[in-house]
């Protein structure tokens, strides 16, 4: 995370996109003109469709609609449709490994919060340290060590061993302390008093503040929560955190979904998103990564899209075909295959 705030430094991220951030049209809070208003819209035969026996709209939030676990969007219409959550082979190891994932990284920033205000004389020594013992700490936790056992026992390829995701995420917090430090030294650099991540990029990952509750005119579930975003100062920003085995281009279509719903709920301009990504089975030496891009019509129109087959896909009277070569560790396995799962 603290990756952010050098980047940022360096971006100038406002001057830097002003143009493309000009051409936005598809604002969350858009009251005209009527074709903009016509694209925000869920039609009104979808929108009708999705009224329960008492008249209440069943909303679908941004995560259900961007989701691409099941390429059909079959595991969709199950849980939606049919109210079948998921059972055998639920704990899948990815499931897993993003939920530590998210946890350490997020933790890092807690962890060296006071190291953060003042961090000169961060050398590879000391980088090396606390890395290591900030893994230490975050792995003799409990609820941790269990998760590790879950990690084993769901591993398929070496790839997923824990070691190796432990290791991973020791990179990562290598490289982000890096970061801070590099953050520091450009302060100095400049003769300007240091101001760490936290004080000068409004980080929140707070739930009260990252719940959004989109206006209605978006047809969405009534609240809606990116992983984290930026208050305020300098620019609102939304984002999340993902893990996998690659960056996928519906990561940023969910931010796109994210943004309109803010600028619905408190009519203001998000122009900016970041993705907060780290690659689980990469071959090299990796750490997690944040893509920082604008925000613009291209994808919002494309959450747009997906959020129209998301609900059409819900109006069939069938759930969509099934997958060829299905991921046996897919929670609806049990769901789609009852004969080979008896
Ligand atoms: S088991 Fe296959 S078809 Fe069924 S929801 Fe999962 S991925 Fe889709």
């Amino acid at each position: 995370m603290y990756q952010l705030g050098t980047k940022w430094t360096l971006w100038n991220l406002p001057a830097f996109l002003q143009d493309d951030v000009e051409s936005i049209t598809l604002r969350g809070y858009s009251t005209e003109p009527e074709e903009v208003l016509d694209r925000l819209r869920l039609s009104a035969d979808l929108y009708a469709a999705s009224l329960d026996d008492k008249g209440n709209f069943r909303g679908l939030s941004v995560e259900a609609i961007t989701s691409r676990y099941c390429p059909n969007r079959r595991d969709l219409y199950l849980e939606k449709k049919r109210g079948l959550r998921g059972g055998k082979g639920y704990t899948t190891w990815g499931r897993v490994a993003g939920h530590l994932i998210e946890k350490y990284c997020k933790g890092l920033l807690k962890h060296f919060e006071e190291l953060a205000h003042r961090p000169e004389g961060l050398d590879y020594q000391r980088i090396q340290t606390l890395a290591q013992e900030y893994s230490q700490t975050f792995w003799d936790t409990g609820s941790h060590k269990k998760k590790l056992k879950e990690l084993q026992e769901t591993a398929c390829i070496p790839e997923e061993t824990p070691e190796r995701l432990v290791f991973l995420l020791q990179q990562t917090a290598k490289y982000e302390l890096t970061m801070l430090g590099i953050d520091y030294t450009f302060s100095q650099n400049r003769n300007g008093e240091f101001v760490p991540l936290m004080q000068r990029i409004p980080v929140r990952f707070d739930e009260e503040a990252v719940r959004i509750s989109p206006g209605t005119n978006l047809g969405l579930s009534k609240t809606t929560t990116p992983d984290f975003i930026i208050l305020d100062e300098p620019a609102v920003v939304m984002g999340d955190i993902k893990t996998g085995i690659r960056f996928e281009q519906f990561h940023l279509h969910t931010i796109a979904g994210y943004a309109l719903a803010y600028e619905s709920q408190h009519k203001k301009d998000v122009n900016f998103g970041i993705v907060y990504f780290f690659e689980t089975h990469t071959t090299q030496m990796g750490f997690a990564q944040s893509h920082i891009f604008v925000i613009d019509d291209f994808l919002r129109r494309k959450f747009l899209d997906m959020r129209d087959e998301a609900y059409r896909i819900l109006q069939k009277a069938e759930p969509p075909s099934l997958v060829d070569n299905c991921d046996k560790h897919c929670k609806h396995h049990t769901d789609c295959y009852p004969d080979i799962n008896d």
